[in-house]
């Protein structure tokens, strides 16, 4: 007999690439030269795949032609090397040193926060995590004495700078996250209250005491950033970054979305449960004296389950919507309960 199709937990795929498409040295458009790298990387979103693909410049008579445009979206996501979102890393930090978390807190925490996605987090990668935090709010003051990445940077004709905030606890702490572009370093790291001009300037100034030429910047649309990036470089191009552009503006309909889904599951999740252990107490006592019978509660108790996985579908920001996923996958259930019904329609029609 035919079962009907579970969904298993959405990974989302990501290909991120260079936010610059032309090369701001000679102005050259950038041509893609190798996939940089393919990982899975954990968030409190849910699980991504990432693809992050490297730009260049084709220009062989161009000064920084062998200097790699990275994706300033795609290192945002997670510190090199980690399979944990910085969004994860920033949370054990402001945990632990805000929330005065002990590590077995912590880690209940977030186990409960991956539980969802089916994900989990041992104590060890938390207090792995934790260390990483405590060294990257150390950053500023590892570039400043860094005088061979300094080199790299003067070979690249300068820095591109991305800044991004993340808020642990969706409160009004945000973690600014300071990162060269090029060769994908933070450069400083701060836990601020306010997110005004004045805080990110004073954010930004051991940066500008690097001394090093500045040939761009990235970011979100946020008001204060493009101010202060415009005060401290006046004469730099300021790239937006599309995704989180993009994120923004769909906002408000996603949260629509969010509620409509959060809705249906409120009014099916319950009963299609008792359905489910009604099925399935009923499979197990004829499994002996009845097993024909026992084998279609089975199918049927499988279809209960398509229906909750079903439920569990996510939407991911921009533009993918929950609910519409959820109806999708309702519908192939519908569909293949009604092709099963009319099955049996006609195999009963053959008997008689
Ligand atoms: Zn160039």
């Amino acid at each position: 007999m035919r079962r009907p199709k579970v969904y298993p937990l959405a990974t989302h795929k990501r290909i991120c690439r260079s936010e610059f498409t032309s090369c701001l040295s000679c102005g050259t458009r950038l041509r893609r030269y190798a996939t940089l790298s393919e990982r899975p990387i954990i968030t409190l979103a849910g699980p991504i795949r990432l693809t992050h693909t490297g730009y260049r410049c084709p220009n062989p008579d161009c000064p920084t032609a062998q200097g790699s445009y990275r994706s300033a979206a795609a290192d945002a996501l997670a510190l090199p090397g980690f399979t944990f979102g910085l969004d994860i890393l920033v949370l054990v930090g402001h945990l632990r040193l805000a929330q005065h978390h002990t590590l077995d807190e912590a880690h209940q925490a977030l186990q409960s926060c991956l539980a969802p996605f089916d994900q989990t987090i041992s104590r060890r990668e938390i207090s792995y995590l934790f260390d990483a935090y405590t060294t990257l709010v150390r950053a500023t003051h590892e570039v400043a004495d860094d005088t061979a990445w300094q080199e790299q940077v003067r070979r690249n004709g300068g820095l591109i700078i991305s800044i991004d905030g993340i808020q642990p606890d969706k409160g009004n702490e945000t973690v600014y996250l300071v990162r060269d572009v090029l060769t994908g370093r933070v450069l400083a790291a701060e836990n601020v209250r306010l997110s005004d001009t004045e805080t990110i300037k004073r954010l930004l100034a051991p940066v500008v005491a690097l001394e090093l030429p500045v040939l761009g910047a990235v970011s979100d649309a946020q008001e204060s950033l493009c101010q202060a990036i415009a005060a401290l470089w006046p004469n730099i191009p300021h790239q937006l970054c599309q995704f989180h552009y993009l994120r923004e503006a769909s906002r408000p309909i996603y949260e629509l979305d969010r509620g409509l889904r959060k809705q249906i599951r409120k009014e099916i999740q319950q009963p299609i449960r008792a359905t489910r252990d009604q099925l399935e107490r009923q499979a197990a006592a004829r499994a002996e004296s009845e097993p024909e019978e026992a084998e279609q509660l089975a199918v049927l108790s499988d279809y209960a389950l398509a229906v909750q996985t079903a439920l569990n579908l996510d939407g991911q920001q921009p533009f993918r919507y929950a609910s519409l996923a959820v109806d999708d996958a309702l519908s192939d259930v519908a569909a293949s309960l009604n092709e099963l019904e009319k099955r049996g329609a006609r195999e009963a029609g053959a008997v008689r």
